[in-house]
């Protein structure tokens, strides 16, 4: 009996007693603590009657004990499922109700106003806190150190991943052992991972980039990691001499830029700095460049398909732009309306294909159906190009397209003119309804504190660089753009709060 990607991970172990995480407080967790540790909590997921299938949906906060969890799902077949901790009980009703797992795992202070939701979707209900507590811990405390793995192959599913769609309801993408398994075999090699290396873990773990990208490469590479709460720039810096790399969302980069320490010698100890989920200013990749003397790798990945594309470890990081397609992923550019594969350079949707893309979404047929072409490639709903040299652009969602008089206006070229003006740190643009051109051009502009800019200069600028009908129509001074934790720019609370700008 074998569970594919336990066993993988378990064939990588460098050594029992090496550290696999270090947390913010001391506690060192081995690969012989998560081997031992996963079989009891294995044990206890079994005694709550869990078979190869179930879903064991969880929503706790990031601690070592969590991962032990992924880990006993992974070995008794169970198909983990993460839930973002910022859930309310009538979201985790849908998420619940849509799944059905036989346990939900929540935080130990959430059980009294979560408990009714989980009898009420058919699943038991246990805890799991941050502090080596919960009630999951106790029951897998009696259980043995040795588990006999479930029989689960490459195509078994190992997990679903609810998408943090801004429309309609959330989709549960479901993942396979091999989806998860390639894709960090994968980034391994390509990012030149191995056993040395020390990772600075600062991401949510409910979501592909902490959970899959981050942790599950460092597993099949048998390195480190340290493992922080939640984006702490002061613990990074601090953490740094100690480490070789971190993987960030753009803001981590932001955020570190503002830190006074941040200087060539703060990092030389770190050979790599990855940022993925939302797009990283041009301006981001300069300053980080200029201040440390790296260059940030940028990469574009997606709960449904994990990682697709990647600047290159050796050889030109572009900024501003996702890389190539990786290693056995195939990337091409299509019409969005009739699927035609577009010439080198021209603007369309991304498809992708390969041993990463996930097998569907759960229970939703007609939806998996009409988002994959007939030869197996998966619609991303990002639009892009690949220039000539190979390396692809994302030019915004799909969704952010504004048609503005019927010409198509793709945010990302005319937000990369404004933030390169003087005195502006960064900027949205979105389509708001408008009464002439069906949607108007708005800029959503983020200004330098104390810089003295306003429309009519941005205007101005903006004016013979880009066509007439790409200039915004109005141009709104903000303090910061409204994000989620991922770092993504919420262009449709943006669309929300304007909706009535030009009526
Ligand atoms: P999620 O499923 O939450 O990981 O979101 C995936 C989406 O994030 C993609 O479809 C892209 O729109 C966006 N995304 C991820 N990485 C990048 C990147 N490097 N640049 C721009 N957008 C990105």
């Amino acid at each position: 009996m074998a569970s594919y990607l336990y066993d993988l991970i378990s064939s990588r172990i460098p050594s029992r007693d090496k550290v696999f995480i270090e947390t913010l407080d001391n506690r060192k967790i081995t690969y012989d603590d998560l081997d031992k540790g996963s079989a009891r909590m294995a044990g206890a997921l079994v005694s709550l009657g869990v078979v190869p299938g179930d879903r064991v949906a969880v929503q706790v906060e990031k601690s070592p004990e969590a991962i032990l969890l992924y880990l006993a799902c992974l070995r008794t077949g169970a198909v983990f499922l993460p839930l973002n901790t910022a859930y309310t009980p009538t979201e985790i009703e849908y998420f619940l109700g849509d799944a059905k797992p036989r346990v939900f795992v929540c935080d130990p202070t959430s059980r009294d106003k979560l408990s009714a939701v989980a009898t009420g979707a058919g699943a038991a209900i246990e805890t799991l806190g941050d502090k080596q507590n919960g009630s999951l811990l106790e029951k897998a405390k009696g259980q043995s150190e040795t588990f006999k793995d479930a029989d689960r192959g490459q195509d078994d599913l190992a997990a679903i991943l609810y998408t943090s769609g801004t429309t309609g309801r959330s989709k549960g993408a479901m993942l396979t052992h091999d989806n998860l398994a390639s894709n960090a075999l994968t980034l391994v090699d390509y990012w030149r991972f191995t056993k040395d290396d020390v990772l600075i873990h600062a991401l949510p773990i409910y979501h592909t980039h902490g959970l899959f990208v981050a942790m599950n490469t460092l597993l099949l590479a048998g390195g480190s990691m340290f493992f922080l709460p939640k984006l702490d720039a002061d613990a990074i810096m601090k953490l740094m001499p100690r480490a070789t790399s971190m993987m960030g969302v753009p803001t981590f980069y932001t955020r570190l830029l503002q830190h006074p320490g941040l200087n060539k010698e703060a990092t030389k100890h770190m050979r790599l700095f990855i940022s993925g989920s939302a797009p990283l200013l041009a301006e981001t990749h300069r300053e980080w460049r200029e201040k440390t003397g790296h260059a940030i790798l940028e990469r574009y990945g997606m709960t449904e398909t994990n990682m697709n594309t990647s600047n290159p470890y050796d050889g030109d990081r572009v900024a501003g732009t996702v890389g190539f397609p990786l290693p056995g992923v195939s990337a091409r550019i299509s019409d969005p309306d009739t699927g035609k594969v577009l010439a080198q350079g021209e603007i369309g949707m991304i498809e992708v294909k390969g041993p990463n893309v996930f097998k569907g979404y759960w229970q939703m047929p007609e939806k998996t159906k009409a988002e994959f072409r007939d030869d197996g490639f998966f619609i991303t709903g990002d639009l892009g190009k690949i220039d000539e040299r190979g390396y692809v652009h994302i030019v915004g969602r799909g969704k952010d397209l504004v048609i503005t008089g019927g010409f198509n206006v793709y945010p990302v070229e005319v937000e990369s003119e404004i933030d390169a003006l003087p005195g502006v740190v960064e900027s949205a643009i979105i389509g708001i309804q408008h009464p002439d051109f069906g949607e108007g051009v708005t800029a959503v502009v983020v200004p330098q504190k104390g810089a003295q800019i306003d429309e009519k200069q941005v205007l101005a600028a903006l004016d013979g660089r880009l066509a007439k009908f790409k200039l915004p129509k109005k141009v709104i001074f903000v303090e910061e753009l409204p994000r989620n934790t991922m770092g993504k720019v919420q262009k449709a609370a943006l669309r929300e709060t304007y909706a009535g700008l030009y009526k």
